[in-house]
């Protein structure tokens, strides 16, 4: 049997990208081309409320190998990755934003490393340009709280933008679970791993597509995927609670034993008021660690929903 080459698939999540999709597509196509003519790019249209859509058509149009995921709404950055994980078909997957703020030109390198055996290698952002103190300060704060929070150590300054083998993306899509952080993810699976530096620059087009709003939420995603601290936190302060209630016992004790400042039944019902609502602090800790746990698997809803999927029956290989 001949051996064929590598399939390789880039994944595209784009959410409004209307002014600078068509440059996206056109670098990463020179890349690619430049390495092998077995390739597929996926793009996964987030719901865009723009001419996003309309000009992923015509990619596909014009190459069989650009498939397009369109999503019914905006579901998110980490829905839109997911799909496409759960779409490509290649040996090494690689996953870009489409503003062009993460180089395509260092998919051969990362190709290199793959080689190499490294099941994941990621882009470690050595400078920022054009992003705004709040938001590189706001960066670093999620990795510290997140990396000091949880068991795994989710590596400094990295984004999604990373090459993955296919046994990764197979252990991807065997994490169900709905908020997700997949550069966490990712770090938790294991295999080898190494991080590439690279220069992030500023975006090609357009405005951000991460407002505070979503950057708090993913930061919580992260916090509460990778760690139960934050409810172990409740647990301990149910211990304070009932240690601060046997102190108020031993006092109120003290006072109606040893002198004679008290009221008839005054001491009784102290003892009993810290007591209870000690030891209610203590058991809603607790059931709160159990429901969190059952919360968050419980709903089972899908992920995404798709609209339109355009995907050519033969691929040029
Ligand atoms: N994105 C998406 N859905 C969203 C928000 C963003 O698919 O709800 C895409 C966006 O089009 C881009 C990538 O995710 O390709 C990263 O977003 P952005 O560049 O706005 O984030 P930033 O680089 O500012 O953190
Ligand atoms: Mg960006």
């Amino acid at each position: 049997m001949i051996e064929s080459q590598p399939l390789i698939s880039v994944i595209v999540p784009c959410f409004n990208e209307e002014d600078g999709i068509a440059m996206c597509h056109e670098r990463l196509s020179a890349v690619l081309s430049g390495i092998t003519e077995a390739y597929e790019i996926i793009y996964v249209d987030d719901g865009s409320r723009d001419r996003t859509a309309e000009l992923l058509r015509s990619f596909h149009q014009a190459d069989p190998r650009v498939v397009v995921l369109r999503f019914s709404r905006n579901f998110g950055h980490q829905p839109a990755v997911s799909a496409g994980l759960d779409a490509v078909r290649g040996q090494a997957v690689v996953i870009i934003d489409a503003d062009l703020q993460d180089p395509p030109e260092l998919i051969p390198s990362m190709l290199e490393l793959w080689r190499k055996d490294y099941q994941v290698v990621y882009g470690v952002r050595v400078n920022r340009e054009g992003e705004t103190g709040f938001k590189l300060w706001s960066a670093k704060m999620f990795y510290r709280i997140i990396n000091s929070l949880s068991d795994v150590e989710i590596p400094l300054d990295t984004g999604d933008f990373r090459l993955m083998d296919q046994a990764i993306v197979s252990a991807f899509r065997q994490m169900p679970e709905r908020h997700r952080l997949l550069r966490g993810m990712s770090s938790w699976i294991g295999f080898n791993q190494i991080g590439l530096h690279y220069e992030r620059s500023a975006r090609f087009a357009g405005t951000t597509k991460y407002p505070l709003r979503k950057m708090l939420g993913l930061a919580l995603d992260g916090i509460v995927s990778f760690s139960t601290i934050p409810l172990r936190l409740v647990t301990i302060m149910g211990f304070a609670a009932a240690l601060l209630a046997f102190i108020g016992i031993v006092y109120s004790l003290v006072v109606r034993l040893v002198t004679h400042s008290w009221v008839q039944g005054w001491a009784i019902s102290f003892i009993g008021m810290l007591f209870m609502s000690g030891t209610q602090m203590l058991c809603l800790g607790v059931l709160g660690e159990y429901v969190g746990r059952i919360y968050t698997e419980s709903k089972q809803r899908p992920l995404y929903l798709l609209r339109e999927v355009l995907r050519s029956s033969q691929p040029r290989p």
